[in-house]
C-alpha cells in the first residue's frame, strides 16, 4: 500500500492526517471566484471638441446603474475642475479630455459609489441621511458610510 495516507507521518486531528485535512480544506474553496458583474465596467462614448467633450452615453449609464446623476456630475467637475451640463442623456462638458481620462473617473466612480462591497454587485445606491451618505447595496442589503465627493 504506498499512498499518500502511508507516507504522512504527522500526527492525525479527527481521524485525519493533515495531508488529508489540506485537501479538505482546498475543496471547500470555491473552484472559479464567480466573476461578478462588476467586471464589466461601463465605458463613456464620447466626442471631443477643441473647448468641450460630449458624453453621449451618459443618460444610459445613469440609468441602467441607477446612478444619482448630480454626485456623478459633482465628482467628475471636481476632479477635472470644470463645469458640465447634462442635456437630453448627454453630458456637455466645458474643456477638452481624453476618453481615457474620463472612463478612469468613471471607473474610480462605479468602484466607489455603485459596487458593493460584500457582494461585489453594481447594486449600490447612494442615500443621504443626516448630512452623511450611505452606500446601501439593492442586492445583499450591506451599506456603509461615504465620503462625499
Ligand atoms: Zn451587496
Amino acid at each position: 500500500m504506498e499512498n499518500s495516507e502511508v507516507r504522512d507521518k504527522s500526527p492525525t486531528v479527527a481521524g485525519l492526517s493533515y495531508s488529508q485535512m489540506l485537501e479538505r480544506a482546498l475543496e471547500a474553496i470555491p473552484k472559479a471566484t464567480k466573476v461578478s458583474e462588476s467586471s464589466e465596467m461601463p465605458q463613456f462614448e464620447i466626442e471631443r471638441e477643441t473647448h468641450r467633450t460630449i458624453v453621449l452615453n451618459w443618460g444610459e449609464i445613469i440609468d441602467k446603474y441607477k446612478i444619482d446623476e448630480k454626485l456623478l456630475l459633482r465628482f467628475l467637475q471636481k476632479r477635472l475642475g470644470t463645469i458640465g451640463m447634462p442635456q437630453h442623456g448627454r453630458l456637455y462638458l466645458q474643456g477638452s479630455f481624453t476618453k481615457a481620462r474620463l472612463n478612469k473617473l468613471l471607473e474610480t466612480f462605479i468602484k466607489e459609489y455603485v459596487v458593493c462591497d460584500v457582494c461585489g454587485r453594481p447594486h449600490g445606491i447612494i442615500i443621504k441621511e443626516g448630512g452623511r451618505l450611505i452606500k446601501k447595496c439593492t442586492a445583499c442589503g450591506a451599506w456603509r458610510a461615504i465620503e462625499k465627493p
